[in-house]
């Protein structure tokens, strides 16, 4: 680059010289060409022809003319013009405006790709790291199930071995039993032959001593069908349901904690179940309980660790669900949000989804989820809701708790024409088949 500006200066620099004048020096002002084809300017040559008599000479090259004549050429003048005005101080120092100008943009737009780069390669690295802490995350849950039906197969396997040592047993007893007695027998046979051919010789008086005979027990049953049964079940099934005792975290079975129950909340006897009532229940006064708004917590708290838990909410039409800290002002009206304690996902009018952040959330949602799951993540401080039924991720809160939360309900108050519906927590029973 600074090479081509150098023969670009220096082709204009010998350019310059064959259109400078030999008499002044200096850039030709209104050139003529003489008839040995040199230039001089018009007021040079006239003013060197001036007070010469008959012939005169070319300064430059002596050649005699005749008479004081030359011609102008344009094109020389034009280029002249074209010369001058390329190397006129305003127009260089223009020309190195510019020229600073278009270096710096092009040093401005240079910072711009290097950030960018820089950028780039940052957010890959980012990625990189996260995808493989993700990566690291998933082989650990996996392995954790694994791990689950690992020792799941073993102690399923260990029954049937037990059982078919039991049930080996109690056969190979018998058959010892009545091999033994076998023995007897054939001894007794024996001695009875014996006995019976000594006769021929001998006076038998008497029955030779025999040995008492050995009573066989009776053989025991083996019951194929009992003993298959069990491991001819549905057994991919039985230990899927079983996983969930196993899970970490699995579904929590939480109860109602009756004493924050606000007194337009019925709960249910076993603790599981809430609805709205019209009719306000005489609890004892309780700090716990919430007075204004409808709301009602499990008696479960969590502080650590990764909880999860499910809500069937059916067909209801307007809901808050999620988790509140146990600090939270239980005696006032208060706008649910991370702000003031809350983490909720809430329906109104059937259909419309939001996450109860300040100003809500508005969350557009392919179906209508009738039961939902809450995972409550306390080290990583998030709190996620979860459509149960396809385990679709309904809206996740990364700004989670700090401290202590419970679970965290609002039965809401139903629009007058609708039957009150209730909300209900669900447990899964235990199932059986090992351990
Ligand atoms: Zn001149
Ligand atoms: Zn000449």
């Amino acid at each position: 680059m600074a090479a081509a500006a150098n023969a670009a200066a220096s082709s204009k620099g010998s350019l310059k010289e064959d259109l400078t004048c030999a008499i002044c020096c200096d850039l030709f002002r209104d050139p003529v060409m003489l008839a040995c084809m040199h230039h001089f300017c018009k007021p040079c040559i006239s003013r060197y022809w001036r007070g010469t008599q008959g012939p005169v000479t070319c300064p430059q090259c002596r050649k005699e003319f005749s008479c004081k004549q030359f011609q102008t050429n344009y094109l020389v003048t034009a280029m002249v013009e074209k010369v001058r005005a390329t190397t006129s101080d305003t127009y260089l120092k223009n020309l190195e405006k510019q020229l600073k100008e278009t270096l710096e943009n092009h040093r401005l737009r240079k910072d711009d790709f290097v950030n960018s780069i820089r950028r780039d390669k940052d957010k890959m690295e980012t990625i990189k790291k996260l995808g493989a802490d993700l990566q690291a995350r998933v082989k650990g849950e996996f392995r954790a199930l694994h791990q689950i039906l690992q020792d799941e197969e073993t102690c399923v396997l260990e029954q049937l071995r037990r059982e078919q040592e039991e049930e080996l047993e109690k056969v190979q007893h018998h058959l010892e039993a009545i091999e033994l007695a076998l023995r007897e027998l054939e001894e007794n046979m024996r001695v009875l032959q014996q006995a019976s051919a000594d006769t021929e010789n001998v006076v038998v008086t008497e029955l030779p001593q025999l040995r008492p005979c050995v009573r066989a027990d009776i053989a025991p049953e083996f019951d194929i069908n009992a003993f298959c049964s069990k491991y001819m079940a549905p057994m991919q099934y039985i230990t899927w349901r079983k996983m969930f005792k196993s899970l970490k975290p699995g579904p929590s079975p939480l109860t109602f904690d009756v004493d924050t129950a606000h007194p337009s909340i019925y709960v249910s006897r076993d603790k599981t179940v809430v609805v709205e009532c019209e009719a306000v229940i005489p609890h004892m006064g309780h700090n716990k309980r919430f007075l204004q708004c409808i709301n009602v917590l499990a008696a479960q708290g969590f502080q650590s660790g990764r909880h999860y838990w499910e809500i069937e909410v059916g067909t209801k039409t307007k809901w808050d669900l999620g988790v509140a800290s146990e600090a939270v002002d239980r005696h006032s009206r208060i706008k649910l949000s991370p702000e003031s304690g809350y983490w909720t996902l809430r329906v109104r009018n059937g259909n419309e989804y939001s996450a109860g952040t300040q100003p809500w959330s508005r969350l557009q949602l392919g179906c209508s989820p009738k039961r939902v799951g809450v995972f409550l993540d306390c080290e990583e401080r998030r709190v996620s809701f979860y459509n149960a039924d396809d385990m679709s991720l309904l809206y996740s809160f990364t700004n989670g708790p700090r401290g202590k939360v419970f679970p965290f309900f609002s039965p809401c108050i139903s629009d007058n024409c609708q039957k009150p519906q209730p909300i209900k927590l669900i447990h899964y029973p235990p199932v059986a088949l090992s351990g």
